[in-house]
């Protein structure tokens, strides 16, 4: 059975066994010991932390003795690496990963929030949402151009006219623009035009767009949890992006199914110190589409930033009532505006810049 969690690292192999090294380490440290393990027969892949270097070892581990490693100074502690996801694992990369999109930080100490509409429909409506969202603070830009409808008969996003609206709207308000892409076909549009590349819900499981996206840029991804994915399917995920050579991975919380069928899906507020504990990436929780009402959006908000979150997805639209999908969830912007000003008080008390 573990044959099927056996993955590339750079086409390198699996990463039993790691190397933590002490904050003081310095590089010929972590040479030496990495010598100590290549004269085993085996190969070091090296990570670099902000405070910490950590050796993954590739090949046969059972000829490595830990304790005989951890004699070294220099050595923090030598652990198995049990979990099938190895870049994405907070035992590989201790430190927080802080992703740029455009300039605008995800992680670490900084919340970003990601606002505006659920679809593209005009270049005046997103313009306006636009100025709306960032007059009231927002740092990135929403809009669906390629819209997953769970109906073929409903409104399916206005293609790539709507990804010119969006860098339109990111011309008049500077704020990076994040879209969700539905097939490779339209990688290399994304990639020139796109500041966060979105993976949907619905195409979490869909590992040749994972191993596409992975390879062929290095541009941030926003990976959203599939409509009922496990905590690991979810990594696992990310997982293949990043062992496809993108290790800008953002993860996003946005409801799963359960037996309640009044609100939308539910918010699962516990994936944010999950996924902190297991991995070292970022994540935002998307409240529109968990609750499935506007009046959920305020309180699932806030109740995310106190729970550690990195950042929020909230669609917001300017006349939601006449919306071609997700008005209900949708704020405008007056409401939007004032969720804003009171999140500011509830960061600061979580120690999150806003
Ligand atoms: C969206 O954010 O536009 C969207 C379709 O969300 P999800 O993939 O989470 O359903
Ligand atoms: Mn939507």
């Amino acid at each position: 059975m573990r044959v099927f969690y056996l993955y590339q690292i750079e086409n390198k192999g699996e990463i039993k066994m790691i190397i933590v090294m002490k904050t003081t380490a310095k590089a010929e440290d972590v040479k030496k010991v990495s010598k100590m393990v290549e004269d085993k027969g085996l190969r070091v892949s090296v990570v670099n932390g902000t405070g910490q270097t950590v050796i993954g070892m590739i090949g046969d581990t059972t000829k490595v003795d830990p304790e005989q490693i951890e004699v070294d100074p220099a050595v923090e502690k030598v652990m198995h690496v049990s979990e099938p996801y190895k870049l994405a694992n907070r035992a590989f990369h201790p430190d927080d990963s802080i992703i740029d999109v455009r300039g605008v930080k995800i992680g670490g100490g900084n919340l970003a929030v990601i606002a505006g509409p659920c679809s593209v429909e005009s270049k005046e409506q997103v313009i306006e949402i636009a100025k709306a969202a960032k007059a009231a603070g927002a740092n990135l830009l929403r809009g669906g151009a390629f819209k997953p409808r769970t109906s073929p008969y409903a409104f399916q996003g206005m293609g790539s006219e709507g990804l010119d609206i969006l860098v339109a709207a990111r011309e008049a308000t500077g704020l990076p623009i994040v879209s969700e892409l539905m097939d490779a076909e339209h990688l290399d549009e994304f990639i020139e035009k796109v500041d966060l590349i979105q993976i949907g819900a619905r195409n979490m499981q869909n590992f040749d767009l994972l191993k596409k996206v992975g390879k062929a840029t290095k541009k941030p991804i926003l990976l959203k949890r599939g409509l009922s994915a496990t905590y690991q399917e979810w990594i696992m995920s990310a997982e293949y992006i990043m062992a496809s050579g993108n290790p800008n991975v953002i993860l996003c919380e946005r409801g799963v199914r359960t037996f309640e069928s009044y609100t939308r899906n539910t918010l699962d507020l516990q994936a944010i110190p999950v996924i902190k504990e297991l991995t070292h990436l970022p994540i935002i929780i998307d409240p529109s589409h968990a609750g499935g009402k506007w009046w959920l959006v305020n309180p699932m908000a806030k109740a995310a930033v106190v729970a550690g979150c990195d950042g929020l997805m909230i669609e917001v639209h300017n006349n939601p009532e006449k919306a071609l999908c997700d008005g209900p969830q949708s704020l405008k912007p007056a409401k939007f505006a004032q969720l804003m000003e009171e999140l500011k008080p509830i960061a600061k008390a979580v120690n999150k810049e806003i």
